[in-house]
């Protein structure tokens, strides 16, 4: 039998409807649109697609966005400027600085300089430790927007095994502490872990952030497991894939979400509801 498809694509879109109803709600109470500014560092072209992606989605729900498009050679310290300017900014509630930056630039510094209640992107070592404490408050997107996935399946995932393929700080990490706080047992691989397909064929969940074309394979696969994967990769001919077979795993698992049109819109619906969870922050404390 064929897997349950998770199509991140229709649940990002009602996300976004919902989220739009809450912005419009907003406006009756008197309350301004929440405001994100996002920072592209240099021309990478696919820096520039993910953010024309996400100033996009931003329009679509009527939030305020603008981009700060700055040179490739721009000095750290005239990047810090800008994030102190934005901190101050009233108008904006999230500040997302589209990764990778360039060598010149350290990055933690970056994200660190963001406040942590306009750290939409869920970096900052603060809004981590609230992870770890199991008292989040902006969560790091991708690991939300699986949650979400997750979420819509129906499945009681409390005492469930969960592995994670990959240890990043932006997904492998926060994944875990995710899966944690929803009870599940937990076991985090990466490129040093040992007999990788055995642990895979324990997990009732199975997350893969791995960055590797169709490295998941079905013979790994528990009958019925929900397989959620990460990984946007171009395989030989050119071709967006994920990290996971999905033609031969679908006949194994349970659920499992298509590259494209999976975790993609999920990542970007996150960073909506973390824009609007800071416009409610700030005009509570305002
Ligand atoms: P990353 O920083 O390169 O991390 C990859 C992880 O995979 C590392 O922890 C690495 O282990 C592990 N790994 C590599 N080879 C392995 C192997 N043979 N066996 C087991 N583990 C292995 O990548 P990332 O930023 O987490 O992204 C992962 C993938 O997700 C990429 O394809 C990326 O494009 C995609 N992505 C998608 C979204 C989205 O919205 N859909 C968002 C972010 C990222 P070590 O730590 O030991 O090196």
């Amino acid at each position: 039998m064929s897997a349950q498809i998770l199509d991140g694509k229709a649940i990002a879109f009602d996300i976004r409807q919902q989220i739009k109803h809450q912005v419009e709600k907003r406006g009756q109470n008197g309350k301004r649109p929440p405001g994100l500014a996002v920072i592209l560092v240099g021309d990478n072209p696919a820096s520039q697609v993910y953010v024309r992606n996400k100033r996009r989605a931003c329009e679509e729900v009527g939030f305020h966005s603008e981009l700060h498009q700055l040179s490739g050679d721009t000095p750290q310290q005239e990047l810090l400027d800008l994030i102190d300017h934005l901190n101050a900014q009233e108008n904006i509630d999230g500040i997302l600085v589209q990764l990778p930056l360039p060598r010149q630039i350290d990055e933690e510094a970056v994200i660190e300089r963001i406040l942590p209640t306009k750290d939409v992107d869920g970096f900052h070592p603060y809004n981590v430790g609230r992870l770890v404490l199991r008292m989040p408050l902006l969560r790091p997107c991708t690991p939300k927007g699986v949650m979400t996935l997750i979420e819509r399946t129906g499945e009681q995932i409390e005492g469930m095994d969960a592995v994670i393929i990959g240890q990043s700080n932006i997904v492998g990490r926060p994944m875990a502490l995710e899966l944690l706080a929803a009870r599940c047992t937990i076991t985090v691989c990466h490129s040093r872990t040992q007999y990788l397909p055995e642990k895979v064929r324990n997990a009732d969940i199975l997350v893969a952030a791995v960055g590797r074309p169709r490295f998941v394979q079905a013979e790994w696969i528990k009958k019925g497991a929900i397989v959620i994967d990460v990984g946007i990769n171009r395989d030989e001919d050119g071709k967006l894939v994920g990290d996971v077979d999905f033609d031969t795993v679908k006949d194994k698992a349970g659920w499992i979400t298509p590259v494209p049109g999976g975790v993609g819109p999920m990542t970007i619906a996150s960073l909506l509801e973390n824009t609007l969870q800071a416009a409610e922050l700030h005009s509570n404390q305002a």
